[in-house]
């Protein structure tokens, strides 16, 4: 007899690479991938970005409405400055995920908006721009100067896991291998070997789970140097790990580089298969 009784599915959570905003305006590989997870992925109540791009002392969530654009990148083409992603606010999710995350300090935020590690993905996912989307920013120990180790990163992001549960699609928003002191300008240059070779290294881990390297990435040898000099491109990608559920299935969305040293590589956990 067939039961009425739905299964909760849970919902899937994501990390994109999202590279140089130019790809908002390009249609690439990259571009084509992104297009092609937004029509297979289940329409969510809710988007949470946890963004590169907002780096802040103390963890924030964007509680705003009506948030307003950040064009967060300069010497673009004009174009880019006059694009919208006019999706509203969720100020009452932001309040759960505060009040959820009380113990780490979570606080909302509402003058802040979306930047370019949301909008300038989204609008290739969700370009219909009708579904709410909040932020979340990465603690980065300004006040203090006191940088929390990648394992408090890890820790709290399981803090999100109930969002799963609720319809709400949560995004990281960096890059894997980001290191902007040695890109090529070129945005097709040829892969430089070091980025190829950490890149392959963080696949393997994530394949094996091997939590313990990935948050203490200078395991990973020399090349982490190289790849990971600043945090901020490297945590959106810890986020999503630490929602990554042994029932999950972990499907590479796309891999490649751009501007020869830019990791794009993107996955998604408990996505269903094709
Ligand atoms: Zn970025």
């Amino acid at each position: 007899m067939r039961s009425d009784k739905k299964i909760k599915q849970k919902f899937p959570a994501l990390f994109i690479g999202h590279g140089s905003p130019l790809n908002i305006i390009s249609d690439n590989l990259f571009t084509q991938n992104l297009r092609e997870l937004g029509n297979r992925l289940p329409k969510p109540k809710a988007i949470v970005v946890i963004s590169a791009h907002w780096l802040t002392s103390g963890t924030k969530v964007l509680s705003s409405k009506t948030p307003r654009m950040i064009y967060d990148f300069y010497g673009f083409p004009r174009e880019l400055y006059t694009l919208n992603y006019p999706s509203p606010g969720e100020p009452e999710l932001a309040k759960k995920i505060s009040q959820r995350l009380a113990s780490y300090g979570v606080v909302r935020e509402e003058n802040w908006g979306y930047d370019h590690a949301s909008w300038a993905i989204l609008t290739h996912i969700y370009p219909q721009a009708n579904i709410p989307v909040i932020e979340l920013s990465l603690d980065y120990g300004f006040n203090n100067w006191e940088l929390k180790p990648i394992d408090y990163h890890f820790q709290l992001a399981k803090n999100l896991a109930f969002l799963r549960e609720e319809e709400v699609l949560i995004i990281g928003s960096g890059n894997i291998v980001h290191n902007l002191g040695k890109i090529d300008y070129e945005v097709d240059a040829p892969i430089m070997k070091w980025a190829k070779e950490l890149d392959e290294k963080v696949k393997e881990n994530i394949i094996n789970r091997n939590y313990h390297d990935l948050i203490h990435f200078q395991n990973m040898g020399a090349v982490s140097n190289l790849g990971i000099p600043t945090w901020d491109h490297y945590l959106p990608m810890i986020y999503i790990l630490a929602l990554w559920e042994e029932s999950d299935s972990i499907e590479f969305i796309h891999e490649g580089f751009q501007h020869g040293s830019i990791s794009m590589r993107c996955f998604s956990i408990g996505l269903l298969e094709k």
